[in-house]
């Protein structure tokens, strides 16, 4: 039978419904959260994602600030703006867009934002406090993924997880969550030997490598859950993930699209972060 899709874009609204309403309770005592988005240079696709941040914020009633600095800015003028954020109290959350041109270290510069605006996740009190399991602030795309998995209700106590890919933002906190959610997890790279050995034994595999058609039907288990991050961009100028989702939709029990899929809640669980972090900073949570 085939799988069930799994619409993204279905579960991103309901979820910025709910976190609407928890702006506008916020509102009623006085709160208003409120994101800095940083964009250094001109790259198209940064500014596509910066446009798109700040539109939901709109949309959530989020206050948000975009802070356009040229590519030739200093390192230090970009942490001076940084720690200007970080005292402003109308500003919650701090998002830096990366990648940051070369002569930027992005280790320095995350490490600045103050771990109490730190809604991308990234900074290393926020990533013990995920391992630790006292999350504060879950990176977002494994974060949309996990709610995913909560909107749908599927099981994972008990079931065995499998994540392709180990990046800071994506597979190794994907790992941690599931692990949380107590899941035996497994998390495979590029040299990991045999991988569909792995792959066929998810009850839940999510993959973000950057291959097109990486996972194939033959290396997933019957009725698995399948969660693909990757997007990679087609010579036809397509979007597709890193799952041959034609075949894999055929094998799999849930399966989520590229475009559709893990994409949409990546950016609304940013929206979930600020509103946390404004609640921090209120000592609402
Ligand atoms: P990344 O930093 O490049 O990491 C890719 C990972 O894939 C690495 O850990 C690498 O292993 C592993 N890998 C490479 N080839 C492999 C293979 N043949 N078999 C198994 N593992 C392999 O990528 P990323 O930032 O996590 O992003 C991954 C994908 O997700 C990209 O397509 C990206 O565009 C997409 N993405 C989507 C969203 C979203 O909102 N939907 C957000 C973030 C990223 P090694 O560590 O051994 O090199």
């Amino acid at each position: 039978m085939a799988a069930t899709i799994i619409d993204g874009k279905a579960i991103s609204t309901a979820t910025r419904e709910k976190l609407k309403q928890q702006v506008t309770d916020l509102g009623t005592k006085g709160i208003r959260p409120g994101l800095a988005v940083i964009i250094v240079g001109e790259d198209p696709a940064s500014q596509v994602y910066v446009r798109n941040k700040v539109k939901a914020c709109v949309d959530t009633g989020i206050y948000s600030e975009k802070h356009e600095i040229p590519a030739t800015t200093t390192e230090e003028d970009l942490l001076k703006l940084i720690h200007r954020l970080n005292d402003k109290k109308d500003i919650h959350g701090i998002l830096v867009q990366l990648p940051l041109p070369k002569h930027i270290n992005s280790d320095r510069v995350l490490e600045t934002i103050s771990e109490t605006k730190d809604v991308d996740g990234f900074h290393l009190y926020n990533v013990g406090a995920l391992v630790t399991g006292n999350t504060i602030f879950a990176p977002c795309t494994p974060f949309g993924v996990k709610v995913m998995i909560e909107h749908l209700g599927l099981p994972v106590e008990g079931k065995s997880a499998v994540v392709v890919g180990r990046s800071n933002i994506v597979g190794k906190p994907m790992a941690i969550m599931l692990l949380e959610m107590n899941a035996t997890v497994s998390i495979c790279t590029s040299r990991t030997k045999d991988l569909k050995a792995y792959t066929k034994m998810a009850d839940i595999l999510v993959v973000a490598v950057g291959r097109p058609n990486l996972i194939t039907a033959d290396m997933v288990k019957p009725g698995a859950a399948v969660f693909d991050v990757g997007m990679n961009r087609l010579a036809d100028g397509k979007l597709a993930g890193d799952v041959d989702y034609d075949g894999v939709k055929e094998i799999a029990g849930y399966i989520t699209p590229v475009p559709g899929g893990v994409g949409p809640m990546t950016i609304t669980m940013l929206l979930a972060n600020t509103v946390i972090a404004a609640e921090r900073a209120h000592k609402l949570k």
